[in-house]
């Protein structure tokens, strides 16, 4: 049998820059993971495409998956549901691929329990201002919304403790080359066990 692929979990508060870090692992021609694209019941934001960026949702359809049980993961951020669809991460991961998940913190939790393999990765800001700074400069959410992350934010920082590496986001080519560099060193870790 084909060897099974590896599970790469990254997360951190949001507003860290998961998603660009995210971006930048897969605009890279030799990358080797593929990426599973979350469901969520959030808007579209200005740019952002269906089955690209995500699988954009009702509430209803979203919790028409849960029951159905399709989901991997799934969370409810500020308000939306984000989920993880359990069929394309288990058949990616059965033909030997590593699949990619970037999620929030309560989502990555659940993953660990079901797998427990998985290499969770958290992503952390320089700092909490910094963290804000960046919330804000993006522009595409309202003060309330700011408020709601940076509180979340904090919750998710103490977490930490449960991933098995911290990489801190100075820069997003440093960030990837480090992420980049923990998943070679873990398949040669798990290769020779
Ligand atoms: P945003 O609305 O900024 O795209 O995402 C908000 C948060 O949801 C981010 O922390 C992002 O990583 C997380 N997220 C995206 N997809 C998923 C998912 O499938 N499951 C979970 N639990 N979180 C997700």
């Amino acid at each position: 049998m084909q060897e099974k692929g590896l599970l790469i979990v990254l997360s951190g508060p949001s507003g860290v820059g998961k998603g660009t870090v995210r971006k930048e692992v897969f605009s890279q021609p030799d990358t080797a993971f593929e990426y599973s694209i979350s469901m969520t019941t959030r808007a579209p934001r200005e740019g952002e495409v269906d089955g690209v960026d995500y699988f954009f949702k009702s509430r209803e359809e979203f919790e028409q998956l849960i029951k159905e049980e399709k989901l991997l993961e799934y969370a409810e951020f500020v308000g939306n549901y984000y989920g993880t669809p359990v069929d394309y991460v288990r058949q990616t991961l059965d033909s030997g691929k590593d699949v990619f998940l970037e999620i929030e913190v309560q989502g990555a939790r659940q993953v660990r329990k079901k797998f427990p393999d998985g290499l969770f990765i958290f992503l952390v800001p320089p700092s909490l201002s910094e963290l804000k700074n960046r919330i804000v400069t993006r522009g595409t959410e309202t003060e309330d919304v700011i408020n709601n992350r940076m509180n979340a934010a904090r919750e998710e920082l103490e977490m930490m403790h449960l991933y098995d590496y911290v990489v801190e986001n100075d820069q997003v080519d440093r960030a990837v080359e480090r992420i980049n560099a923990i998943v070679i060193a873990e398949h040669l870790r798990r290769e020779r066990v």
